[in-house]
């Protein structure tokens, strides 16, 4: 099957029916029809002041976040669609640990459901820092459409990559 990196993993069944939208050019109106909102949160300003906002009310006691912005240069696939850091600085005698999430420039054009799904994301690895059972389970907490979420927006994806020889 073509074209389907984003969703590996998937049930094949599933991967049928995305193939088949694919191959009927349909694929990325039926994300559209399914999210049809997008969003204003252009600027990195914009972007830490939502990050912020969002785990002010899901995350209140995970370590605080000192820098959040747009990377056009991340790779989406390379981790699991944006990327978190712990830059550590040392101030006086002790290290401090300073969180900075980076969120892949395409979001800013993304629907609404996926930016939100995405900064879930990154927020869950304030206290989990692996793909686990905890890490899930913590994204659902925040967003309960969380992996409904995740394979719409691999489904966006995979209909936004360009075509082998395009
Ligand atoms: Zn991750």
């Amino acid at each position: 099957m073509p074209l389907l990196k984003y969703l590996a993993g998937y049930p094949p069944e599933l991967l049928v029916q995305v193939t088949r939208l694919l191959e009927q050019g349909r694929l990325a109106d039926s994300v559209r029809q399914r999210h049809p909102d997008g969003h204003d949160v252009r600027t990195d300003r914009a972007l830490y002041d939502y990050v912020i906002a969002l785990k002010a009310a899901c995350l209140r006691n995970a370590e605080p976040v000192s820098k959040v912005a747009y990377d056009s240069k991340l790779n989406v696939i390379q981790h699991a669609l944006g990327t978190h850091t712990a830059v550590s600085r040392v101030q006086g005698t002790r290290l401090k640990a300073k969180r900075e999430i980076r969120i892949a420039s395409l979001f800013r054009d993304a629907p609404a459901a996926f930016l939100r799904m995405i900064v879930v994301h990154e927020l869950a690895h304030l206290k989990e820092r692996q793909h686990d059972k905890a890490f899930y389970a913590l994204c659902v907490n925040m967003e309960p459409d969380y992996h409904q979420l995740e394979f719409d927006l691999r489904m966006w994806l995979t209909a936004h990559e360009p075509l082998p020889g395009s």
